[in-house]
């Protein structure tokens, strides 16, 4: 006990010891709002509170596992419910599958995998996209679910003129999923949503099952988070919310600040505790921090103040170009691990693109810098890896369409795109699976007999394969990769992918599976196996005890610090973002992304800006962010790099953005791979410009787990 609450300021006490009826922990960056959290639990635990009845919520999986790691620190070997929200209907659902159509070993489409389903569901419902795009009808019924819009619902709502298309689209798009035995992200949280809604015996049943809920950055939540855990906490409303509305930066993927805003008029018995104290920064990186956010004019101000030494001035820093800031921050960086003795891992470099972070990571690598970058060439987004787990996905649900269609005729097996289509057809017409359809080869019309030999022999080969479904995950690995002789087919493509990481990449995944089978002797299965690869959050591979600099977009840096903090591309059109600031909500949260982003130091803060910058090779002059002249310039550390000409030796060095640098914001929160996986709004179809007003309905579903990180080991 007195560890549990041994150097709490009082409040904090005050927050940690408080035990049943609803919580509002409303406060500053670094003022301790996540350690109340695991304090709080560890508290309830000590108090007599049965683990099993606490859920917290966490916004990452990273944030989950701290928080595991904090609790099992302060109360030893209690199984709390720790996780994100997305895991956690994933797991509800796994139990109460059959209440919505599915059966338990359900699949969770990726990103691509809804893109190819919607493909799919918008030819089915023959719907042309010659004025729209298969973008637009994703994203609409992306907000649709978000807003807990049924198909059934938005065809009613539909005006006189008849039914749009997403509404035509939506409930062919829906029915597939179910064929499927599928769900896509938004579903997680929206089978959920409902199901509480509708059943109200289920309802009170997990109300008293998870007594106590903990949400942490809850500013950030959506509509149907919002709604699941307001459904949760209704017999037993001990349902506690951390977070800082000046930290919602997810307003793009539907979250709705006005859940917390709100909170105290939803639960009139509220007890709320505001944090003042920030343990994390500097007074000079706070001033900073506060000033600028005093310009938002939908906020309410909260004081923070430290008790922290004064620290050094912030620095402002403008650089002739790209490379300048990137070797000058490499530059600084390496002499403070000589000099000072500072370690990699007390830096972090952040941006609003990962763009942004190419020039960066080839400064580390020429002075030989470890560093570990969060974005997008993920690891389970790999064509071979994707390849495999499709296999695995096939060998779990056997209706797995989008699996499938990826590995019918991978490795390469003369099963050709007009077979596949065929058997589509025929699957369409039957509501069947493909692999369905593919057993039923015979009854497929227009097929050419060799085709329909090569199908068969794939199918024989898959039920070799699902015989091998209950062995350990390395077996079946091993198994999948014999079978298909896939690692002669990757040898024979690699010529073409230049790619001669694929192999590697192959034994890593079977390490993966090792390890796998090594942490769940008795719990684990291949659907446990296929629902983490499908969880994996962005900053999962963020591991704060590799000893290495950290490269990471703002969004993803969101709760964490770092002694010394690097925020570069400070610039108008980059920061705020083009297609962010022309409306006053979008702007606003900017604003706060820059916010989050100096509230991540906890010693020194750096904000830079160039003179150009490269744009697809060109280099175009490049204006400074009008949220300089927001921070208290006159007590800032100002300097402006001269011209030096060492740098334009090397071809290799551009800071050019690719093509994703006009995408929209959205795919850049966290990462742009080329799958569209992640970040993206729940469907991977954000490739469009919207937008979103951060103080009306929420409109988008964040999906906020969906990428895979790389740690790229230099
Ligand atoms: P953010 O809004 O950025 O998520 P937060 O409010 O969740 O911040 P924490 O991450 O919980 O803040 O705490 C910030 C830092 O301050 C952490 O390093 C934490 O350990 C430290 N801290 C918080 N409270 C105390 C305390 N009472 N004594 C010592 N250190 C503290
Ligand atoms: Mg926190």
């Amino acid at each position: 006990m007195d560890a549990i609450l041994k150097g709490l300021t009082e409040p904090q006490t005050e927050a940690v010891t408080h035990l049943d009826g609803p919580l509002l922990i409303l406060a500053g960056p670094g003022s301790g709002k996540t350690r109340v959290v695991t304090h709080r639990i560890a508290h309830m635990i000590s108090q007599g509170i049965p683990a099993s009845q606490i859920a917290a919520l966490t916004f990452t999986n990273k944030a989950a596992e701290e928080m595991r790691a904090r609790v099992e620190n302060l109360a030893p070997g209690k199984a709390v419910w720790m996780g994100t929200f997305h895991r956690f209907c994933a797991q509800l659902l796994r139990r109460y599958a059959s209440m919505v159509g599915l059966s338990e070993n359900y699949s969770i489409y990726d990103t691509s995998d809804s893109k190819q389903a919607m493909k799919r569901a918008i030819e089915v419902a023959k719907i042309s996209t010659s004025h729209t795009s298969p973008e637009q009808i994703a994203s609409t019924i992306s907000n649709a679910k978000n807003r807990l819009v049924t198909p059934e619902m938005m065809l009613s709502g539909a005006k006189h003129s008849g039914p749009t298309m997403a509404a035509r689209v939506y409930p062919v798009y829906q029915q597939q999923l179910l064929t499927a035995n599928a769900v896509d992200f938004d579903d997680l949280l929206f089978h959920i949503a409902l199901l509480l809604k509708e059943n109200p015996d289920l309802r009170s049943e997990l109300d008293s099952r998870f007594r106590y809920i903990l949400v942490d950055e809850y500013q950030d939540t959506n509509l149907a988070q919002y709604a699941i855990v307001r459904a949760l906490s209704i017999d037993h409303p001990n349902l506690s919310v951390t977070g800082d509305p000046d930290q919602s930066i997810y307003g793009w993927r539907g979250a709705d600040i006005n859940n917390i805003l709100d909170f105290e008029k939803d639960y009139p018995a509220v007890k709320t505790v505001r944090l003042e104290q920030n343990y994390r920064s500097t007074p000079n990186i706070l001033r900073a921090a506060d000033q600028l956010i005093r310009n938002n004019r939908r906020r309410k101000h909260k004081e923070l103040f430290t008790h922290n030494d004064e620290g050094d001035p912030v620095v402002l820093r403008i650089y002739e170009n790209g490379y300048q800031e990137a070797d000058g921050i490499a530059d600084e960086i390496s002499d403070a691990i000589q000099v000072e003795g500072l370690r990699p891992r007390d830096f972090a470099i952040l941006y609003r693109m990962n763009a942004l972070s190419r020039s960066v990571e080839h400064s580390m690598r020429r002075r030989r810098l470890a560093y570990q970058i969060i974005n997008g060439l993920e690891f389970y987004q790999r064509k071979e890896i994707k390849d495999l787990l499709a296999y695995l996905h096939l060998i779990n649900n056997p209706k797995h369409d989008v699996a499938f269609q990826r590995i019918v005729n991978t490795p390469t097996r003369a099963i050709g795109a007009k077979t596949v289509k065929r058997l589509r057809e025929y699957a369409d017409r039957h509501h069947i699976p493909m692999l369905e359809a593919a057993r039923n080869v015979d009854a497929v019309e227009g097929l050419a007999k060799r085709s329909a030999t090569a199908v068969k022999k794939f199918v024989e080969m898959y039920e070799r394969m699902a015989i091998k479904a209950t062995a350990t995950l390395e077996d079946l690995l091993r198994y999948v990769v014999d079978e298909t002789k896939y690692e002669a087919y990757l040898l024979r493509s690699v010529v073409d992918q230049q790619d001669s990481s694929a192999v590697a990449n192959v034994d890593e995944f079977i390490t993966a599976a090792v390890e796998f089978d090594r942490y769940h002797p008795d719990d684990g299965s291949l659907e446990l196996f296929l629902e983490q690869a499908a969880l994996v959050a962005d900053t999962d591979a963020f591991e704060d005890t590799s000893d290495r600099v950290t490269l990471m977009t703002l969004h993803a840096a969101k709760g964490l610090e770092f002694p010394r903090v690097f925020i570069i591309g400070v610039e108008d059109g980059l920061l705020p973002h083009s297609r962010s600031k022309d409306t006053d909500s979008g702007f606003e949260e900017e604003r706060r992304l820059l916010f989050v982003g100096i509230t991540r130091g906890k010693e020194r803060l750096q904000l830079s800006c160039c003179k150009t910058r490269n744009f697809r090779g060109e280099s175009r002059p490049a204006i400074s962010s009008p949220f300089f002249n927001e921070l208290p310039l006159g007590e800032m550390k100002k300097i402006e790099s001269e011209r030096s000409l060492d740098f334009f030796d090397d071809d290799a060095y551009d800071d050019s953005y690719p093509e994703s640098w006009d995408l929209p914001d959205e795919d850049t929160a966290n990462d742009e791979t080329p799958t569209d996986q992640g970040g993206a709004g729940g469907n991977g179809f954000v490739k469009e410009k919207k937008e979103k007003p951060m103080f009306d309905e929420a409109c988008q579903l964040p999906e906020e787990e969906l990428k895979e990180i790389v740690q790229r080991k230099k």
